[in-house]
């Protein structure tokens, strides 16, 4: 195992050497910018939290001397960390306690009075941890949540490290948290006071649960909240045939023509699965700019179809990856959601062309930054971007040789292969070992719960 460690070159500090903090060389470097650049080998110079430098080798070799630390990546791959756009964080919790199961069994049966008796600030606050632990470990960076005791969630990120959208989550039914949901609107307009501005790292957002959970009213209400404060906006909708029948049978409508009637579809809404949707919806979706997260493994899993992902790419829907919370999935590594996506997009038009490693690594990186609105900070590596971005092992059998990087990331690597994960110029781990918190604690603490949850049931 290469240690990035031992390969970062302290230099003499007496040196007038302020530019640049750390010059990293020997690398092959997939940008993910508009031209999808490829450097090989590149370099890359960070100062502060920033990119400040990024190229082929031969072109930033004058750098190298204006660096505090040098980092030889040995031709190890660095690449844009990973962007999960829908997930529910804290249900690691209960990641394999009820599978093989239609959605609506599961989350009536199961999901919701497991989450009644067992979801509070301090479970929450270690689920969260426990998720962003494997988030790290398989190179995610930033990701987009939407749970209940979103306070819990919001001190798990930040001690984390990573970057996250935290979105507080609104039914209409008493929710940890919310016993009385009549005040599920006021604590949402305390949740985005209370952390807008807190970090850099962390925004928060709001997350209506599904048209089928939530009125027309609280819909509306808190989109129109959300756009008062400039926040973003999460629907699951359109998941399951079932759902568009009793969307139907309630409002006459599809659940997205139900959105659209609501005024809810915008550049900063986020319609969750779009599995079910015709190609009139599709053309809804693109003409407000409405953003979708696609998420395979979840939707295989629970049976609710195909999202028709190569139809809305075609029609200018703006696409994003995310794994769902991994009760349904079970895990957080976007490596095997995106060779999922590619392949299932593939069988699905019974074409192999579409859904091609590219467009597959867009939607986890700069596409999943520009359906949460970070992509002037994020998604690619870009001079003036943040620091944020993830360190490959192509030394290993599965990852020789190296034809095309993209096909090698999609299809070949595994979150495993991660071995060191940088947010806004920090290293969060290294040589596979989180350093912002302590994992074993974190994986003790989520059995302990785990063990009450089996116990009481
Ligand atoms: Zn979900």
């Amino acid at each position: 195992v290469l240690s990035v460690a031992n390969k970062i070159e302290e230099i003499d500090l007496t040196m007038p050497r302020n530019k640049i903090d750390l010059f990293i060389k020997n690398c092959l470097i997939i940008t993910m910018n508009p031209g999808m650049e490829i450097f090989r080998p590149g370099a890359l110079a960070i100062q502060g939290d920033t990119i400040v430098a990024v190229g082929p080798e031969q072109e930033l070799q004058a750098l190298e001397a204006e660096a505090r630390k040098i980092m030889d990546a040995q031709g190890g791959a660095i690449l844009p960390g990973l962007i999960n756009v829908h997930t529910h964080a804290a249900m690691t919790l209960f990641r394999g306690l009820a599978d093989d199961l239609p959605l609506k069994t599961w989350l009536e049966e199961f999901i919701f009075p497991a989450e009644a008796r067992f979801v509070n600030p301090d479970s929450v606050y270690w689920g969260t941890l426990l998720a962003c632990a494997e988030m790290i470990l398989s190179g995610t960076t930033t990701f987009a949540d939407g749970y209940f005791c979103l306070d819990g969630v919001v001190k798990a990120v930040d001690r984390s490290g990573l970057r996250g959208l935290l979105c507080q989550g609104v039914v209409d039914f008493p929710a940890p948290g919310i016993p009385d949901p009549a005040q599920n609107i006021l604590e949402v307009e305390r949740f985005i006071e209370k952390w807008c501005g807190f970090s850099s790292r962390i925004e928060p957002g709001i997350f209506c649960h599904s048209p089928y959970i939530c009125s027309p009213d609280t819909i509306r209400t808190v989109k129109e909240i959300c756009r008062r404060k400039n926040v973003s906006f999460f629907i699951h909708a359109a998941e399951t045939q079932e759902e568009r029948s009793l969307i139907r049978t309630r409002y006459g409508k599809t659940p997205i023509h139900h959105l659209a009637n609501l005024q809810v579809l915008d550049d900063q809404t986020l319609v969750v699965h779009a599995v079910h949707v015709d190609s009139e919806e599709i053309e809804i979706l693109a003409r407000t700019r409405t953003a979708v997260a696609h998420c395979p493994e979840s939707n295989m899993k629970l049976a609710s179809g195909i999202a028709p992902v190569v139809e809305m790419l075609n029609q200018g829907v703006l696409v994003g990856l995310g794994t769902d919370g991994c009760a349904s999935n079970n895990d957080l590594d976007l490596f095997q959601e995106m060779d999922t996506a590619a392949k299932l997009g593939k069988v699905r038009t019974m074409d192999p062309t579409v859904m091609n490693a590219r467009t597959v690594l867009r939607m986890a990186t700069i596409d999943g930054a520009r359906v949460l609105g970070l992509d002037k900070e994020v998604g690619s590596l870009e001079v003036g971007k943040k620091a944020d971005m993830i360190f490959l092992d192509l030394n290993q059998p599965h990852l020789v040789p190296c034809y095309d990087p993209f096909s090698l990331i999609v299809y070949s690597a595994r979150g495993s292969d991660v071995q060191a994960v940088m947010v806004e110029g920090r290293m969060v781990m290294e040589n596979r070992k989180i350093l912002t918190f302590d994992m074993e604690e974190v994986m003790d603490r989520v059995r302990r719960i785990s063990g009450e949850i089996v116990s009481r049931k």
